[in-house]
């Protein structure tokens, strides 16, 4: 099947790759205009853009072929690819509209999501309250869930990669590691994922299995209500200690219901974990969740408890400002002053994103 070898010649930097059926072998990077940098990953950037045929705003992310090849984790770009192109389709799932490359980059056309990273709202607030954190983790969850229903283990579930839409729905982007073909009962042991982040199994490089996704959706619960992932310390070896060895630290004040949601999902033997049987059946029958009505929730009928309150599709208030400074003037010759409270619809107008050497996007 064309699939399997997605890099004809995995030597070659500029080899082919096969993009599988979302891939439109007409589309090209002129199709767009760049606007700005919204976000920098391992592989590359993603950027807001305009396709010129439809005036539309999308995020195109933009990994290089050769950045790939040179971390030799070509099996994990391809699973996202693969991930993206089995029109997984879900309320809380960013959207693929289609794919292409050049003989130096893959780029993947996405949903344009707006209401900026939860990451973002959370360093700005602190910490959430319990309902607020509890509509976040319930979203994630449901999407968590249906990923394991095709047997696809998310693995990288952090604050960066839960955005909001202009709604302020949950969408998680980033499926750079997932796995596919995780079944229930299989283990896989590819070491990867962010260091507070990371379950005890695979700090200890042991096999893993789909209840990884659990002990992540409990540390970014964790974070949302007490600000900071569960074992933190800038220290690296405390922080791994705290996760392999050190019981959960639950500061007071908090409900007993989360308390012990915190405590099933951090459970650091994964087969005792909340989730290790009934996977996300589980996770919505705990009392922390008896408040949400999953169908509603499902359908988008809750409101969300927050409003990101954007102004049109091209607002970038709620993108963190590092990112948009990247932002340079065509040749009008104006400088756009984008910060993230100035920014919004006009000021793209005559700007877009011209790159450097290393960026040859056009
Ligand atoms: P990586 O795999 O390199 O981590 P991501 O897919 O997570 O890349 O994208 C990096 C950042 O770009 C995200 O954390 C997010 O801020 C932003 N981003 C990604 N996809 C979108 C999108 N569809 N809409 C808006 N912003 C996005
Ligand atoms: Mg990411």
């Amino acid at each position: 099947m064309a699939n399997c070898n997605p890099l004809r010649s995995p030597s070659s930097a500029l080899s082919e790759v096969n993009l599988g059926p979302s891939a439109n072998p007409h589309a090209k990077p002129t199709d767009f205009d760049f606007l700005a940098v919204i976000g920098k990953g391992t592989y590359g950037k993603v950027l807001l853009a305009k396709l010129k045929a439809d005036n539309k705003f999308y995020a195109v992310k933009v990994l290089q072929k050769k950045v790939i090849l040179k971390k030799k984790e070509q099996k994990n770009i391809m699973a996202e690819r693969n991930v993206l192109l089995k029109s997984l389709k879900h309320p809380f799932l960013v959207g693929l509209h289609y794919s292409f490359q050049t003989p130096e980059k893959l780029y993947f056309v996405l949903d344009y999501v707006n209401g900026g990273e939860i990451f973002f709202h959370l360093q700005r607030e602190r910490c959430f309250l319990e309902p607020r954190a509890r509509f976040y983790a319930a979203e994630v969850a449901s999407a968590i869930g249906y990923l394991h229903s095709l047997n696809i283990v998310y693995r990288d579930l952090k604050p960066e990669n839960i955005l909001l839409d202009s709604q302020g729905h949950v969408v998680l982007t980033d499926f750079g590691l997932c796995k596919e073909g995780v079944e229930p009962e299989t283990t896989t042991s590819t070491f990867c994922g962010t260091p507070e982040y990371l379950a005890p199994e695979i700090l200890r490089k042991e096999p893993y299995d789909r209840t990884v996704d659990w002990w992540c959706l409990g540390a970014v619960l964790y974070e949302m209500i007490y600000s900071l992932p569960p074992f933190y310390s800038r220290d690296m070896s405390e922080l791994y200690d705290g996760i392999l060895h050190k019981p959960l630290p639950l500061p007071p004040g908090k409900s007993d219901a989360v308390c012990s949601l915190l405590q099933g999902l951090l459970q650091k033997d994964q087969h005792c974990r909340l989730g290790a049987i009934d996977d996300f059946l589980e996770i919505k029958n705990h009392v922390f969740f008896s408040p949400i009505n999953w169908d509603d929730l499902y359908h988008k009928r809750i409101t969300p408890p927050y409003y990101p309150n954007v102004k049109g599709p091209a607002d970038t208030q709620h993108i963190d400002p590092e990112f948009t400074r990247e932002m340079v003037p065509n040749s009008v010759g104006r400088t756009p002053e984008l910060n993230a409270s100035t920014s919004s619809n006009s000021a793209f107008n005559g700007f877009s994103y011209v790159c450097g050497e290393e960026d040859s996007f056009l």
